[in-house]
């Protein structure tokens, strides 16, 4: 068998070789390091955690990223294997001793039979016998290799930062306050005049608004990590710095809109959410991206009339950050479609985080292997967390907003709803806050039991032994 070529040793690249080894299909793992550095890698150790050492909560029953977790582990992932074997004590959160992971994680690949480590940067696009490639490269992607990405995908289609805003599950804004329309009740993408959701401001409201955004504690930058600030990414703190009437003439501009509760009463600021997902079920916040510490976003965005009860899918920011603009560029199976034998993984595709990473990871991995043994690549369903993400980054992302399309944690919002039971086993109505904790036991139990199902039918694929 002709091996698959992984760039990138990595969460994503680690995993990917491990999955295609484990499959039987030879790979040759490229790492740069430590040949070459990153800004922000210290050792020469695969799957190195550049910064926590958490992989975040661990429960599936009621966490998201614990559901991922439950589902590499059904799928034999060495990330997880191997985190597992390194755990420290962090309450429900799965953290790891650092050195021990990464080593243990080099130490697995490197005694692997079916894997060759080569300390080489890919300094442009693969040579073009590698017929089956699984870049894996990271938001640190060396210049050179991105160059190249960049040229073969067009101009926009790789960003160098993400400017992130925050995004609501739909489910916690309050709809007695804020109220769907779009500016002028121009038609939006899908022929939809009420696009949007308007949250309302008063005068006030919007000054103590701006006060909190001016003093509320911000993140910096790190030295390398410096953002060319450009028209369309400026953070909100710092167009509020620049004036108190910027916003109110930026993204918080109140023309063009009627408040369908109060009609009579003129918006002084008025603040737009735009669907992010194709379900339906997440917002983003127009124009927000922002610099804010995570504690204070929360804080500051709950002064919104109709958001004092959100719940946030994901907060704002902006970071350095390599990433394809997926929903356009890849298949399904994480192909770039203007070149099939390189395939896409890890933060590269626009996720985020350490365990979402290795998740493309192991179905990019899982994928290549099918096809280089001449099987289907099948995803597992968008019910499961690792069929959302893949289904998330590769399509379910909303056409017309995929020019916005930002890194994403894993959360239930990707996954497709499930009604809540009303009451419970006794017969009494249940509290909303056990309703929501019921609806996610269910939607992990689906997924489990979905993602049993895309096994068994992996398996039935496999020649008989
Ligand atoms: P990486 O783990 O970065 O792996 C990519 C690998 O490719 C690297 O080893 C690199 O050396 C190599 N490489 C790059 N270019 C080439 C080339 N041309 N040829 C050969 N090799 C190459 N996520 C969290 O969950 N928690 C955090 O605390 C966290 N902190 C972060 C802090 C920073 C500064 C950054 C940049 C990201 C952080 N992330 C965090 C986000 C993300 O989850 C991690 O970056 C994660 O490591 C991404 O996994 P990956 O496999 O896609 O990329």
């Amino acid at each position: 068998i002709r091996p698959v070529h992984v760039v990138g040793g990595g969460l994503a690249g680690s995993e990917a070789t491990w999955q295609l080894a484990q499959a039987g299909v030879p790979v040759v793992l490229h790492e740069m390091r430590p040949v070459r550095k990153t800004d922000a890698h210290q050792t020469d150790r695969l799957a190195e955690l550049v910064c926590s050492n958490s992989f975040r909560a661990d429960d599936w029953t009621g966490n998201a990223v614990g559901l991922l977790h439950a589902e590499m582990r059904k799928l034999g992932s060495v990330i997880m294997a191997c985190g597992d074997a390194h755990q420290v004590p962090a309450g429900g959160a799965l953290a790891v001793d650092r050195e021990g992971f990464s080593e243990a994680v080099t130490a697995r690949l490197e005694a692997h039979p079916l894997v060759t480590i080569a300390r080489e940067e890919v300094a442009g696009l693969p040579p073009a016998d590698w017929d089956s490639v699984v870049v894996a490269t990271g938001p640190l992607t060396s210049p050179a290799l991105s160059e190249a990405i960049l040229a073969l995908t067009g101009e926009g289609q790789l960003s160098f930062f993400d400017a992130i805003a925050p995004i609501v599950h739909l489910e916690s804004v309050d709809m007695d306050i804020a109220w769907r329309q779009s500016r002028y009740d121009k038609e939006g993408p899908g022929g939809d005049a009420a696009a949007y959701i308007n949250c309302p401001m008063t005068k006030e409201q919007y000054e103590a608004f701006i006060d909190a955004l001016l003093t509320s504690p911000k993140s910096e930058f790190k030295e390398w990590e410096h953002v060319p600030y450009f028209d369309g990414c400026l953070p909100i703190e710092v167009m509020a710095e620049r004036g108190r009437e910027t916003l109110r003439h930026g993204p918080m501009k109140p023309v063009g809109l009627t408040n369908a509760h109060k009609p009579d009463e003129k918006a002084y600021a008025i603040v737009q959410l735009r669907q992010d997902n194709a379900l339906g079920t997440l917002w983003n916040m127009v124009g927000f991206q922002t610099k804010l510490k995570h504690g204070a976003q929360t804080e500051v965005f709950r002064m919104i009339p109709g958001l004092e009860k959100a719940v946030f899918a994901r907060l704002g920011g902006l970071h350095r950050n390599t990433f394809l603009n997926s929903p356009r560029l890849l298949d399904g199976t994480l192909r770039m479609k203007a070149d099939p034998r390189l395939r896409f993984a890890g933060q590269v595709t626009g996720v985020e985080g350490y365990v979402e990473s290795a998740a493309v990871g192991l179905l990019a991995g899982r994928f290549a292997a099918a096809e280089r043994l001449g099987r289907a690549a099948v995803a597992p369903p968008p019910t499961t967390a690792l069929g959302a993400l893949v289904a998330h980054i590769t399509g379910g992302h909303l056409e017309g907003g995929a020019g916005s399309f930002q890194p994403m944690n894993i959360n239930y919002g990707l996954l497709p709803p499930l009604e809540a039971p009303k009451y419970g086993p006794d017969g009494k109505r249940l509290p909303n806050k056990e309703r929501g904790r019921a609806k996610k036991r269910l939607v992990g139990e689906r997924a489990l039991a979905d993602l049993d199902a895309w096994i068994e039918g992996q398996r039935a694929l496999e020649p008989a032994e």
